[in-house]
């Protein structure tokens, strides 16, 4: 499952400003399998939870790890996440 930015709201190379984004932004993450997006909020995420393909029916477990490369990749990008909902 790797973190894209596809046909989603533009997301601008280098940011000017640091922009924070509400807990409940969603995150597009793609499947493994089958490459079928689905959103998951960053609230969600940080639960570490089980996701499941809606297309595929492929379950994985959302990883600490891709927590914090999905959050070290939108700071990079001058987005933070905020820490509540
Ligand atoms: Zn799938």
């Amino acid at each position: 499952m790797v973190l894209t930015q596809s046909n989603r709201q533009p997301i601008p190379a280098l940011a000017p400003v640091a922009n924070i984004l509400p807990a409940h932004t969603p995150m597009p993450l793609e499947c493994d399998a089958c490459e079928h997006e689905q959103n998951y909020s960053m609230s969600h995420l940080r639960t570490l939870p089980e996701v499941a393909c809606s297309q595929c029916g492929d379950k994985r477990r959302f990883s600490g790890f891709e927590l914090k490369v999905l959050e070290d990749t939108l700071n990079d990008m001058g987005y933070y996440i905020s820490k509540s909902a």
